[in-house]
Order: structure tokens, then C-alpha cells, then sequence
């Protein structure tokens, strides 16, 4: 690894202070679990002068819940979100998600707003500089998406622009099926923008200056059932081959309202409007199941080798929505 330099803030301000003074040399620094092993690869142009460890600022770290919801703090570890009891009850497939990111060391070091921001998993996009020389691609500003022709087996099925690299964090997809919001933070000032609006192509859109604070999760309604599930090849640790999130309310046997979110299929955390709306206002049952289930992939354009992600995302969406009726 290149060497940097490293600075501990204790406040917003500090850091914001030192953005700025390092301009974009600098990158912000949490658990370091992502971040470290893409200096370490030394997988893009740029490489910061400067960490700044934002860990040492006291207020950005903690659950709390009132009248209006759940507050998470962007540097509250995935170990707690797991333990929480707060979570554990209305916020049960935020749990999940988290409980299924990584190892147990990554989870213990590893926080809320780092997972959220964490760079992408693409193989072409991660190569080690030091095997013979970095890839370049559309995601770094110079060359074609290799995914496109090359091996696309892990890549998206709908929704990639140039770049076809899948949004790597289950929180996110979490997180939009709850309808959580996010408290961007920036010198003399804040913004609060739906996770919807968080990601684009090529990643999340947070400026250089910025630093995400908060978390925050209206109420789900009180009968809503949930679910996370998640595909991966490799049971102890893997990132999601195809995941899916979702929140649906239930009134006298009939759907009233839905949230279905499909995670590693897109490089955003992809809502599937077409099967909410299949089933909203319709009994549940394994031919609703069914319809919704088509409708989530009737989207879908795979890659020469992911075609496989479609029935592995018809059949998480059916067993989710089924779920809902146990
Ligand atoms: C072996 C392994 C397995 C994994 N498996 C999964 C998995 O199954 N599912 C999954 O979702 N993830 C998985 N991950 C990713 C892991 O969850 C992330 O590495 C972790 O959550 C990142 O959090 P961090 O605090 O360590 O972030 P860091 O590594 O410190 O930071 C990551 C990025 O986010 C930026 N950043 C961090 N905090 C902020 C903030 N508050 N505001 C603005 N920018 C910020 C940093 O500048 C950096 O660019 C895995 C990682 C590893 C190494």
C-alpha cells in the first residue's frame, strides 16, 4: 500500500475543514473494511494524499427511535444494527440484511453509511494494479464497460448505461424497501434526500464535500410484513447474487400496499413498480405470487452469462411475498 496520511477529526467541521483543504485528495475514511482494500489494489487513477477518519466524531454513531421512526447514525456499526432490539421488531428486514453482509469482523468494523457508500464489486473495475497493470473502463472515465463482452456472469440484468457494474450493498436495498431517507451534511449546511435518489449509475452521488450523517426510517405500518432474502453462492460470505426486499401491508386477506426492491440486478437498488402493482389491491396467493414475480423481471435484458439471475430473482420475489402470509 502507498502511504498517506492519516487524520483523526472529532467534529463535522473539523473535517469538512480539511475537505477542503486537501481539495480532492483526501478521501473520507469509517470502518475501512471497503475502503482500505481498494488502496491496497490500488484499483483507480487517483490515489488520496489523506485519510480523514471520521470514526472520532461522537454524534454520528447511534439507534434511537421516536413518533416519527428510526434514526441511525451513518457511523453505527452492522454489528449493531444487528443486536438491536429497536430493530429487531418493526425494522426486522433491515436486520436481516445486515446480519447476511460479510463475516462477523466485517460487520463488527464495518458501518452503516461505509456500506452505503462503498465502492463497487466488478472484477473488472477491482483488478489489482499490481497483476500487470489496473483495467480501465467506463466506470473510471477511460474505455468500454468490459462486462459488455467480457464475463458478465455476476453483472446487471436491467438497467445498465454504460456501465453494468450491480450496487453492491444489501443495506441500500434494505433501506428503499423501508423507504428510509438520508441527511447529507455539508459545510454550513444539510440535505435530506430519499435513498431513491442516492444512486445512479455510477454509484452514489455524493459530493467530494459531503458526508452522510443520517439514517432515517419512517414507521412501517403496524401488520406490515417483511422480508430480506438473499442469493449467494457462498453461505459463510458472500455479496448478493440477486437479493430482495420487501414491505407489504396486508387488510382482510387483500394487499393495500407494497414496497419490492431487487438487489445486484441493476447498479441501483431496483424498485419493481410493475409487480407492486400486479398485486396491489388483489389477494395474495401463489398465482399473485406468481404474476408479481414475472412482472419484477418483465424488464430484463441479460448479459451473454447472467440470464440465470432472472429465475433466481422470480423465485426470491414469490418466496418473499409469500412469506408475508405465514
Ligand atoms: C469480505 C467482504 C465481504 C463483504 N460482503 C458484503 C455483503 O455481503 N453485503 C454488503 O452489502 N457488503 C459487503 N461487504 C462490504 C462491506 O459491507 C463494506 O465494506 C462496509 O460496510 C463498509 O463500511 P466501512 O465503514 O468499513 O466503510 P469504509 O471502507 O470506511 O468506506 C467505504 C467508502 O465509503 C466512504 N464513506 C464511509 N463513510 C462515509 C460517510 N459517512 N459519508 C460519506 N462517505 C463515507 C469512504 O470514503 C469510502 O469511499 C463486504 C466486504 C468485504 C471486505
Amino acid at each position: 500500500m502507498r502511504s498517506f496520511k492519516h487524520h483523526n477529526v472529532y467534529s463535522l467541521e473539523e473535517a469538512f475543514t480539511l475537505l477542503r483543504d486537501y481539495k480532492s485528495r483526501a478521501r473520507l475514511i469509517a470502518g475501512g473494511t471497503d475502503l482500505l482494500g481498494t488502496l491496497k489494489n490500488d484499483i483507480r487513477l487517483e490515489y488520496p494524499e489523506a485519510l480523514i477518519n471520521i470514526k472520532t466524531i461522537p454524534d454520528l454513531n447511534g439507534i434511537k427511535e421516536d413518533n416519527e421512526g428510526l434514526k441511525i447514525g451513518a457511523l453505527t456499526r452492522l454489528i449493531h444494527i444487528v443486536r438491536s432490539s429497536v430493530i429487531e421488531g418493526k425494522y426486522g428486514l433491515l436486520k436481516e440484511a445486515a446480519g447476511s453482509v460479510g463475516t462477523p469482523e466485517i460487520r463488527n468494523m464495518g458501518t452503516i453509511g461505509g456500506n452505503l457508500c462503498q465502492d463497487t464489486r466488478c472484477w473488472y473495475y477491482r483488478y489489482p494494479n499490481q497483476m500487470g497493470g489496473r483495467i480501465l473502463c467506463f466506470r473510471k472515465g477511460e474505455g468500454p464497460c468490459h462486462a459488455i463482452k467480457g464475463d458478465n456472469r455476476y453483472h446487471a440484468i436491467m438497467g445498465g448505461k454504460g456501465c453494468y457494474a450491480v450496487c453492491p450493498s444489501d443495506i441500500a436495498i434494505a433501506l428503499t424497501a423501508l423507504d428510509a431517507e438520508l441527511s447529507v451534511a455539508h459545510k454550513g449546511g444539510e440535505r435530506v434526500l430519499p435513498i431513491t435518489d442516492f444512486y445512479q449509475t455510477l454509484g452514489h452521488i455524493l459530493k467530494p464535500d459531503e458526508i452522510l450523517t443520517k439514517i432515517r426510517i419512517p414507521q412501517p405500518p403496524d401488520n406490515a410484513a417483511q422480508a430480506f432474502l438473499k442469493y449467494r453462492l457462498r453461505e459463510s460470505v458472500d455479496f448478493s447474487i440477486v437479493s430482495v426486499a420487501s414491505v407489504i401491508t396486508m387488510k382482510d386477506g387483500i394487499c393495500k400496499d407494497t414496497r419490492i426492491v431487487l438487489g445486484a440486478v441493476a447498479p441501483t437498488p431496483f424498485r419493481a413498480l410493475a409487480a407492486e402493482e400486479s398485486i396491489r389491491g388483489k389477494t395474495l396467493d401463489a398465482t399473485t405470487a406468481e404474476a408479481a414475480a414475472e412482472a419484477a423481471v418483465s424488464i430484463a435484458k441479460p448479459l451473454s452469462m447472467n440470464a440465470y439471475k432472472i429465475e433466481i430473482t422470480k423465485t426470491l420475489v414469490k418466496r418473499a411475498l409469500l412469506s408475508s402470509l405465514a
